[in-house]
């Protein structure tokens, strides 16, 4: 638990605190905030797994296209995971 500075008036409050005692500013809204963004990480992470897995496929190394559809694969689970999560920390 860790003390933030109310954007409002300024306080120090707890980062755990759903809006701030002092002037009830919401405060939870900006750790929501920066859990989409850890989500939006993830799925760009998940997409260069895709397009990287599409190159890997078009390609024609050994084992390309098994090893690529791997990779397209687990971008797409994960991408769709990802999306369910930051629809989850938003609900
Ligand atoms: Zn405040």
């Amino acid at each position: 638990m860790a003390l933030i500075q109310c954007p409002e008036c300024n306080k120090d409050i707890s980062d755990q605190a759903v809006a701030c005692p002092q002037c009830a500013h919401p405060i939870k809204a900006v750790t929501i905030e920066a859990t989409g963004k850890r989500w939006k990480g993830i799925q760009l992470i998940c997409a260069l797994f895709i397009i990287i897995g599409a190159f890997w496929a078009a390609s024609n190394t050994q084992g390309g296209p098994a090893f690529g559809g791997i990779l397209v694969a687990v971008g797409l689970i994960g991408f769709i995971v990802a999306r369910l999560g930051a629809w989850w920390g938003h609900g």
